[in-house]
């Protein structure tokens, strides 16, 4: 087929390279010129495991081609998917800006009918809009054809994006016409060779599906923060209890994980805009609105912590490691380490951060002056340079060469052994029989 992603971000630029990799011929178009160019000699723009050479590859094969212009890229397309960002308003909506102009594009452009897929978060009921919108300028052009606009969230996890692409658990498509369907059950067939798990519903329910979905998993992780924090006050481990609750077959151990609170282009924005709709709906959304606000004292937590155990935090030297939202990628969108960062340097501290891909990411989202000032130096290479000299090693993102670090190694080099452990990935007592002073996330066990 010829496929045209409209947005090559984490989601468009994965989907783009997949269905190269399955041989179809597929044109990327977005309007961030430098974006573009970059790919076209070879730069990819974000980190993703396996990315840059699916990508290379699929280019050099002559099956992935990159462009700023919508229009030419259109001729002859049997399936057009829109991937663009649906970031947060300031009143907590999804901003559907991006995913409108590509509508209105396509009506402009579209030289003939094809299938119009809807790939990036969107409210229920977009993909009637997006539809109407297309419709439009098309009445406009006065042309002889319509367009039918399906929805297929994606499900992607950022950090493992390739594999979740290629093996999905489950691939749900929304539409409202047999010929959409057939379509994209014919794309999808070779990704399902294992798991042949692929739900056709209404458009309205795709879009549901994925905010759903996205709330389900900030809630589980939101109510283990909480029971982590009644943990922290009984004198109990909230890593004891989530062995105990994880092993019921009906919760299991996924999304069970205490820490430092969500963050990332997803759930913090998804919450909210299923906050924004249900209100205005005249509904009130009170599991999701403590979720988010669960979420908002977790993420403040890590600071805090540090204040209980350092007093004031003016002149103080603090070691960050990790400024990932999660491990595996470069995406800082609300990761708690930028708050964290935020309110360190906030108090007057100098911070010292380490983060093997997202430190540039970090480098272009804060005040230079930061950086100018030495308040926060960055370290790409090595973790170990972060800790010279300071007084506490805060740990916000899981990378695995974290997991068992140097402890002599740390001792030597931290001024104070306090380690804030803000995933939970080191065991209290070892700590302390190491000599450092740790302290998790509801790890009451240590009072
Ligand atoms: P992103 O911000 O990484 O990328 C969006 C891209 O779209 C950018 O490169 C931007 O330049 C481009 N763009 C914007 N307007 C455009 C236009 N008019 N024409 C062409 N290109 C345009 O976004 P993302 O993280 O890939 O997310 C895209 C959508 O997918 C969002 O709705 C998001 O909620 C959803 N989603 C994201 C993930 C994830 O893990 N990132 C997972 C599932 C779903």
């Amino acid at each position: 087929m010829r496929i045209v992603v409209i947005g090559t971000g984490y989601v468009g630029l994965v989907s783009a390279s997949c269905f190269a990799e399955m041989g179809h011929h597929v044109i990327c178009v977005d309007t961030n010129a430098e974006r573009i160019a970059q790919l076209r000699q070879g730069h990819i723009p974000i980190h993703e495991p396996g990315l840059d050479a699916m990508v290379r590859n699929n280019h050099q094969q002559s099956r992935l081609h990159f462009t700023t212009e919508l229009r030419p890229a259109l001729a002859n397309v049997d399936v057009c998917f829109i991937a663009v960002g649906t970031p947060s308003s300031a009143d907590g909506a999804a901003d559907t800006r991006q995913v409108f102009m590509v509508a209105e594009d396509l009506g402009r452009y579209l030289p003939a009918a094809c299938v119009v897929v809807n790939k990036s978060t969107v409210p229920v009921g977009t993909a009637e809009r997006v539809e109407r919108a297309i419709g439009e300028q098309l009445q406009q052009r006065q042309v002889s054809f319509t367009v039918s606009v399906a929805s297929n969230p994606e499900f992607l996890r950022e950090g493992c994006a390739i594999e979740d692409f290629m093996r999905p658990d489950r691939i749900i498509i929304g539409t409202a016409d047999t010929r959409s369907t057939q379509v994209l059950q014919t794309l999808y067939a070779p990704f399902l060779r294992k798991n042949p798990r692929l739900l056709v519903m209404g458009r309205r329910e795709a879009e549901m599906s994925k905010y759903a979905a996205n709330a389900m998993l900030a809630t589980r992780i939101s109510f283990m923060n909480e029971m982590a924090c009644l943990s922290e006050s009984l004198g109990v481990d909230i890593e004891s209890v989530r062995l105990g609750i994880g092993s019921d077959s009906r919760i299991g151990y996924d999304f069970l994980y205490a820490g430092c609170g969500y963050g990332g282009s997803c759930f913090p924005k998804d919450v909210r805009a299923l906050i924004h709709t249900a209100q205005r709906h005249g509904l009130p959304s009170h599991i999701l609105q403590a979720v988010e606000e669960r979420n908002t004292i977790q993420k403040a937590g890590l600071f805090v912590k540090l204040k209980q155990h350092l007093g004031t935090l003016e002149g103080r030297r603090i070691a960050l490691w990790g400024l990932a939202f999660k491990p595996g990628t470069d995406d800082i969108r609300e990761a708690p380490a930028l708050q964290l960062l935020e309110s360190l340097i906030q108090a007057g501290a100098q911070v010292h951060a380490y983060d093997p891909v997202a430190c540039d990411n970090v480098a272009h989202t804060v005040p230079t002056q930061w950086i100018d000032s030495a308040q926060l130096t960055l370290y790409a290479s090595d973790p170990y340079q972060a800790l010279e000299g300071a007084q506490a090693l805060v740990v916000a993102t899981e990378w695995k060469p974290f997991r068992q670090p140097d402890w002599k190694r740390i001792a030597t080099l931290l001024q104070t052994p306090l380690v804030i452990d803000g995933r939970n990935i080191y065991d209290p007592q070892t700590m302390r029989e190491n000599g450092f002073t740790h302290v998790g996330i509801g790890r009451g066990m240590q009072s």
